[in-house]
């Protein structure tokens, strides 16, 4: 059977903080590399054009606080659909500023920008800014996850499951050791920049959460060469938990 995945990449234009949109090839080319056509889409914000009946990956990065009051105020006319696609199973996937837009607010010192209410968890500002280098632990995965942290918010999560738990690093808060939202076929994390290159574990498990949702039938990926991507992944493990 000839498997097929589109991937939807929002506000490219506004929301790519330190190459998010990386995130996207590595997408992409891990379908190719196993003959699965991968097509992408980009929708700016001059597009407002977003179909996610015709979507299999959701991809909403990060931005500055701004960016994320722009995005926000015009994400709010999508909302139910977005709420439809993620509560029938669709996979999304969304880092730093866009993980927050999914929750019921943002708050900062002087306003309040209201979130999408997609999954239950609220963001507050702080001081000081939680910046660095980070390690998770998933238990569906044998790697750890390495990335990086940038964010003022701290975000409260209450009964939802997180990503991983913070090995070292700050994570959603800096205080309760755990790091991101698993919901549905939502991954949400703080995680920046081209998180996937190096964490092909990770990678592989969105790929396969959609070809699953979309493919009832399908299985399993097939292996890839990783040696690469492991290294890149020890590596930045080795320099993080020594430091
Ligand atoms: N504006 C958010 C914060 O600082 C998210 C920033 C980002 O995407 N790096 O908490």
């Amino acid at each position: 059977m000839a498997y097929s995945i589109h991937i939807l990449h929002m506000f490219p234009d506004l929301l790519n903080l330190y190459g998010d949109k990386g995130n996207i090839e590595c997408l992409r080319k891990r379908l190719e590399w196993r003959g699965i056509e991968a097509t992408v889409t980009g929708c700016t914000y001059d597009d407002r054009v977003m179909d996610f009946s015709k979507t299999d990956i959701v991809f909403l990065g990060g931005g500055s606080d701004r960016e994320q009051k722009i995005v926000c105020s015009e994400l709010l006319k999508y909302r139910d659909r977005l709420k439809d696609y993620v509560e029938n199973g669709g996979v999304l996937v969304a880092v730093c500023g866009g993980y927050q837009l999914l929750g019921k607010y943002y708050a900062l010192p002087d306003e309040k920008i209201e979130g999408l209410n997609i999954l239950d968890i609220y963001t507050e500002h702080g001081s000081p800014r939680l910046i660095g280098n980070i390690v998770l632990k998933n238990d569906s995965i044998s790697q750890n996850i390495v990335g990086f942290e940038n964010h003022g918010g701290r975000t409260y999560i209450g009964d939802h499951t997180p990503l991983g738990k913070v090995v070292k690093g700050f994570g959603n808060t800096g205080e309760s050791g755990a790091e991101g939202v698993l919901y549905k076929n939502v991954v949400a994390t703080y995680l920046h920049g081209p998180l996937l290159p190096k964490n092909p574990q990770l990678c592989d498990l969105i790929l396969e959460k959609a070809l699953k949702q979309k493919y009832p039938d399908f299985t399993a990926l097939e292996p890839l060469d990783d040696a690469m991507e492991n290294r890149a992944n020890t590596y930045m493990q080795d320099i993080i938990l020594k430091n």
